[in-house]
């Protein structure tokens, strides 16, 4: 039994290592030459991440998070616990293809996969290639984890994320421990620009949802008189929506491809991570099985659907409501947030992983927020 993974990001080489580590032969195809790099992430997540993983790439546990308003309020909140770590992403994705190696995968890295056909007999023929030369292989199972433009979901027709967000970050050699957020229509649109500190200067990044991304991100470091001094620009991008498929037969997406992305943040390691054990055991047992039928594997979709996938729809839900503030309603809400009563809730009770955990005690709080969010919110109760 062969399983072929696409994509050597954290989900990929996840599932890598279990089924390696369960004695099957499997091998990643990866397009990149070198683990990780270039980097596409901010790199924050939550301690979840960090038990699940056991990594020592963590750079820094920041204390405090500002959220700027639009004009220019400031919401200062000191987290209670770690809430948000920050990690060093080319070191964490390298820990995992060091894992699933000594469990056994094989990386081919350099091994941009082109296509996926249906084979004359009854699986699927991978086309990529290798070190420049065109190849090919036949496994008996395929995970595609080849991220948000994923080919594997293209090649086999299954549905498209209902966005894909752009995302652009610069690295600016400066110092300083705290995260920063910016709200506002100007500075990016839908979504909110990110100031946090890395291993090697601070990472300045958004995503925006009207395609002018790096024109925002340009704007920013203008105006903090920082266009000079940017050492290296990463972009990205961030696939949001509920997949209503995940699976066919002998064929599984997990990861960025399957948008396990949280709607609000952007943040897909934690839920790719999670997806990539329940595809890994789903798989693991419909192999010993003998079945890795499209019927069989539903029961993977099922699984990451009635645990992330609720995250994801409330986080959808949320997105809209969030689209539709002004920033007015913008500068209002911070207002009400830094009520102690309110400010001391998200301070307790923040989970970066699961936001919409905080609506129903927010709104206890400060019943007032019910004015910013529309007959969306209903579906939240
Ligand atoms: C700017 C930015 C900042 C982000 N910040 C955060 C953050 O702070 N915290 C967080 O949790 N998430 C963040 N994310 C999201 C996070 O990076 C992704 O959710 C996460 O990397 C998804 O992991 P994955 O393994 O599914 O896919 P990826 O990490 O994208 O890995 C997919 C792999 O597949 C490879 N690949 C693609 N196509 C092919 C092909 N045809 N053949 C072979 N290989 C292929 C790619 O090279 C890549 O290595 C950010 C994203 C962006 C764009």
């Amino acid at each position: 039994m062969e399983i072929a993974v696409i994509g050597a990001g954290p989900a990929g080489l996840r599932v890598a290592e279990r089924t390696a580590s369960a004695g099957y032969e499997t091998v990643v195809l990866e397009k990149k030459s070198v683990i990780g790099k270039p980097v596409q992430c901010a790199g924050i997540v939550s301690p979840r991440v960090i038990s699940l993983t056991e990594t020592n790439s963590v750079v820094t546990k920041p204390k405090k998070a500002i959220i700027h308003s639009p004009s220019g309020n400031e919401l200062v909140i000191k987290a209670k616990n770690d809430q948000a770590i920050i990690i060093d992403r080319a070191q964490f994705d390298r820990e995992l293809a060091d894992k699933a190696i000594r469990a056994g995968a094989e990386i081919k890295l350099a091994s941009p996969v082109k296509k996926i056909k249906k084979s004359s007999g009854c699986g699927k023929k991978i086309y990529f290639s290798h070190n420049g030369q065109k190849k090919t292989i036949s496994p008996d199972v395929i995970v595609g984890a080849d991220g948000p433009g994923s080919i594997v979901r293209r090649s086999e027709k299954l549905p498209s994320p209902d966005k894909i967000m752009p995302a652009v970050q610069a690295l600016v050699p400066d110092e300083g421990k705290d995260v920063h957020i910016h709200l506002g229509k100007n500075v990016a649109p839908g979504f909110f620009l990110w100031d946090i500190p890395s291993r090697t200067g601070r990472l300045i990044g958004l995503a925006s949802s009207d395609g002018n991304t790096f024109q925002y991100l340009q704007n920013f470091l203008r105006s903090k008189g920082l266009e000079k001094k940017v050492i290296a620009y990463l972009s990205g991008t961030i696939p949001l929506g509920d997949m209503v498929e995940s699976v066919k037969d002998d064929l599984m997406l997990v990861g960025d491809s399957a948008c396990h992305v949280k709607p609000m943040s952007g943040g897909g390691i934690y839920f790719g991570l999670k997806a990539a054990d329940m595809c890994s055991d789903v798989l693991i047992n419909a192999i010993e099985e003998n079945d890795t039928s499209k019927e069989r594997l539903k029961e993977y979709h099922e699984h990451w659907h009635n645990d992330i996938g609720k995250n994801i729809m409330r986080g959808m839900r949320a997105r809209t409501i969030f689209e539709n503030l002004s920033d007015e309603d913008l500068d209002k809400m911070i207002q009400m947030f830094q009520k102690e009563r309110t400010r001391k809730v998200i301070e307790e009770m923040g989970d970066i992983d699961n936001p919409s955990r905080l609506i129903k005690p927010l709104l206890k709080a400060s019943p007032d927020l019910l004015k910013f969010t529309g007959p969306v919110i209903k579906s939240f109760f």
